[in-house]
């Protein structure tokens, strides 16, 4: 029997319909932790152009994930930074996901998959409840197999002992290119966390890229080879961004990231000699 849609999503990449699902935002740090090979008065046309990243000399990180509808299939990409209080950072606002779901229209119990880019903390928050039970009851826990074996060798830090590790046993590991509905696809995109992965909706003629935190920040569009202190591991993830930049271009499609300003969905351009990123209007 086919599932009762309450309404549409938001926008269409050919027949595939996505939404953003803002869960949190809030100041992470200052710029200069999260760069500390940057100068301050490098980071200047960025702010101009994305004033919604900035507080000061703080970074302001939206916290955003995604809603993807295929054929029936109901993805969720990411879960966010979960219920409040759990994550130390300046939070302005948190514990959204369960309302942006409902506002579309979607229960907990029609996400068929959940697909994590990497298991950082605010990428995992809603996985369980504050018990660690599954907050999506029906739902396939996809994740890359050297994401999970990463975080598994990390068991006591806060997010993995409650977002993962009761998970174990649940999670559906994958590796390279895994189709998770007509038209959206994984792809590998290692360096900011073992295992991370991208995801690439193409569908009639359309099509759109999620990059998640190989490009955290959209001034990394225009500067891919920034060094960015959170990064597992930069070294991989330097020519990981670059590639990806240098594809993205060449690429006619959207391109959507969860820390990004406004929904995080939008198109890459160039501008005065920079790559810009512009929010998409629908
Ligand atoms: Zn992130």
């Amino acid at each position: 029997m086919q599932r009762k849609r309450s309404r549409d999503l938001g926008i269409l990449v050919g027949s595939v319909e996505l939404a953003p699902v803002p869960d949190a935002a809030g100041v992470l740090c200052p710029y200069a932790e999260a760069y500390p090979g940057v100068p301050a008065e490098d980071w200047e046309p960025y702010r101009a152009l994305y004033p919604e990243l900035f507080v000061e000399d703080g970074w302001r990180l939206p916290c955003l994930s995604y809603l993807i509808r295929s054929s029936e299939v109901t993805i969720l990409v990411d879960t966010g930074v979960g219920p409040p209080g759990l994550w130390d950072w300046t939070a302005e606002e948190e514990g959204l996901l369960p309302a942006s779901l409902a506002a579309l229209g979607v229960g907990v119990d029609e996400v068929d998959v959940v697909f994590l880019t990497h298991l950082h903390i605010d990428h995992i928050g809603w996985n369980t409840d504050l018990d660690g039970v599954p907050f999506f009851p029906r739902a396939r826990y996809v994740v890359h197999r050297d994401a999970l074996a990463f975080a598994l060798r990390h068991p006591d830090r806060t997010h993995i002992r409650r977002c993962a590790v009761p998970l174990v046993d649940r999670f559906e590991q994958v590796t390279s290119e895994v189709e998770l509905a007509p038209g959206v696809v994984t792809f590998e995109a290692p360096g900011h966390y073992p295992g991370h992965m991208g995801l690439r909706i193409i569908s009639a003629g359309q099509e759109a890229s999620l990059v998640a935190d190989v490009v955290p920040h959209a001034a990394l569009l225009d500067r891919p080879e920034w060094v960015f202190a959170f990064d597992e591991d930069s070294t991989a993830n330097a020519p990981t961004r670059a590639a990806l930049v240098e594809d993205l271009r060449g690429r006619d499609g959207l391109v959507i990231c969860g820390h990004f300003p406004g929904s995080g969905i939008g198109r890459v351009h160039e501008r005065e000699g920079r790559l810009v990123w512009a929010e998409a209007r629908w």
